[in-house]
């Protein structure tokens, strides 16, 4: 060493704190990030599921009268992907946030699988557009009621095939190994980024345990192409568990179910969330379910059908429309007119005029008295939303339980139950957003009632379509 040169500074030793031990919640996360393999078996069991729910029942014929699911398989699968699994994959949304999407949807792996074995292109920005979901969900909801996809496996097949089909096509030709599908086109993706909002367990990202790990760390391969270190909610997450542990900062963790949407800013609930909520979970959502239990629509037919009938437009009356464009099913007596089919777009059209329209407005007015952007007021209306979805899911199942001679007495009490929980849920998350509000307390109050009326339309709607009045 030179006589002039610096002796050489001591080298920082950098001692890191301990880390606390992970509890069980925190272990299990961490389990999902070691345990792919599995997962990856998983996803190509429930594939197979899937395989054999939506494409085998539309190769076997119309069950004959007096059969049941017992021994029927069309029954059987109909009621186990439509009895069961939808209604079971909106509750475990809402639950534990988007583990459906994350570890199990056979859709969410194929797009992921392709997109290993694809072309990898860049994402175009026509595809990131974030009105898709939107789009895509109302147009589903109400193609699916024209074709009565809940009803006949050919329809099932060719909306819930079709969907599949076209992740995997996205999945070759965009992203590298992501899910580009998921994150920007599915038709249920949104819905599922709103109930998320409230499940109570979710992703934790310790940001300044995040900054502080010393050295580098390999990019976390997150499908659904998040930003983790930013993450703040479950929204977005699929709940997936690559990124567990990642640089001692990300955590599976219980939160309080209020925690997302009161933290909620523009950034998390834009115009086009709100619209989905509003217009689209409340809305065209709602009008899905009525259409076919409403006394009022039966009337409007047979009043339409008589003046049809009067001017001698008898083409309008006509049910010979394909039954990829409306059902059509003349074996066993059910096939839609085009009227049948011109109503209910109507009916649908009008249920969301109606609830969205007062939603909206609610919002609107709400927003401008409190000075808070309406958007992020809407978000408290996702509890009643949630429960709106998984109450309208399981009058089907009703429907099919009856069907077998199974009565279920309790099945309205507790309908009524979650809904009201829903309802006083929305109720409190408003006025805790309102809370923040600075503007005098009358201005406050007058805010709340703007949200909480369109909120008791909501709920008078289904307690008259529960009640039957
Ligand atoms: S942030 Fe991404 S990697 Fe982490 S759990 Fe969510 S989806 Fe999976």
């Amino acid at each position: 060493m030179h006589a002039h040169c610096p002796p050489p500074r001591p080298r920082a030793i950098i001692r890191r704190q301990p880390l606390p031990r992970r509890g069980r919640l925190a272990r299990l996360g961490d389990a999902l990030a070691r345990h792919r393999r599995s997962i990856l078996v998983l996803q190509w069991a429930v594939i197979l599921v899937y395989a054999l729910l939506v494409v085998l029942p539309a190769w076997l014929p119309i069950p004959p009268a007096g059969a049941s699911m017992v021994n029927n398989l069309r029954l059987a699968a109909q009621f186990a992907f439509w009895g069961l699994w939808w209604p079971g994959v909106i509750l475990a949304t809402l639950l534990l946030g988007r583990v459906w999407c994350g570890l199990l949807c056979p859709e969410g792996a194929l797009a992921e699988f392709a997109s290993r074995h694809g072309r990898g292109r860049a994402i175009p920005r026509w595809l990131r557009w974030r009105g898709w979901p939107l789009l895509a969900f109302v147009a589903t909801t109400v193609y699916g009621q024209l074709v009565s996809v809940y009803e006949y496996p050919q329809a099932a097949l060719l909306v819930l095939g079709g969907s599949t089909v076209a992740a995997v096509l996205v999945g070759l030709l965009y992203g590298q190994g992501k899910r580009v599908w998921c994150r920007y086109l599915c038709p249920v993706s949104g819905v599922f980024a709103l109930l998320a909002r409230v499940a109570p367990l979710h992703f934790r990202v310790d940001r300044q345990a995040w900054a502080g790990y010393p050295g580098r760390s390999p990019a976390v391969d997150c499908a659904p192409l998040l930003n983790v270190q930013q993450m703040s909610g479950a929204a977005q997450c699929h709940a997936c568990g690559r990124c567990s542990g990642h640089r001692d900062a990300v955590t599976l963790a219980l939160r309080s179910p209020a925690q997302e949407i009161l933290a909620s800013s523009v950034r998390d609930m834009a115009r086009v969330e709100a619209w989905l909520l509003i217009w689209g979970l409340c809305g065209v959502a709602i009008g899905a379910f009525r259409w076919s239990a409403d006394p009022w629509f039966v009337l409007a037919r047979q009043a339409a059908a008589a003046w049809l009938a009067e001017h001698e437009w008898w083409w309008a009356l006509e049910a010979n429309a394909p039954w990829w464009l409306l059902t059509h099913y003349p074996e066993v007596g059910d096939s839609f007119s085009w009227l049948d089919g011109a109503l209910l777009l109507a009916y649908i059209s009008a249920v969301a005029l109606v609830l969205g329209g007062a939603l909206q407005l609610g919002a609107w007015l709400a927003g401008r008295l409190a000075r808070l952007p309406w958007q992020v007021l809407s978000a408290a209306w996702v509890p009643m939303a949630g429960a709106g979805l998984l109450v309208g899911l399981t009058l089907l199942t009703q429907t099919q339980l009856r069907a077998e001679g199974l009565l279920l007495p309790w099945l309205n009490p507790a309908r009524g139950l979650l809904l009201a929980a829903g309802g006083l849920f929305s109720l409190w998350l408003s006025a805790r957003q309102l809370a923040r509000a600075d503007v005098p307390h009358p201005r406050r109050l007058a805010a709340w009632c703007a949200l909480a009326a369109p909120l008791a339309l909501l709920g008078l709607a289904w307690w008259q379509q529960l009640s039957g009045f």
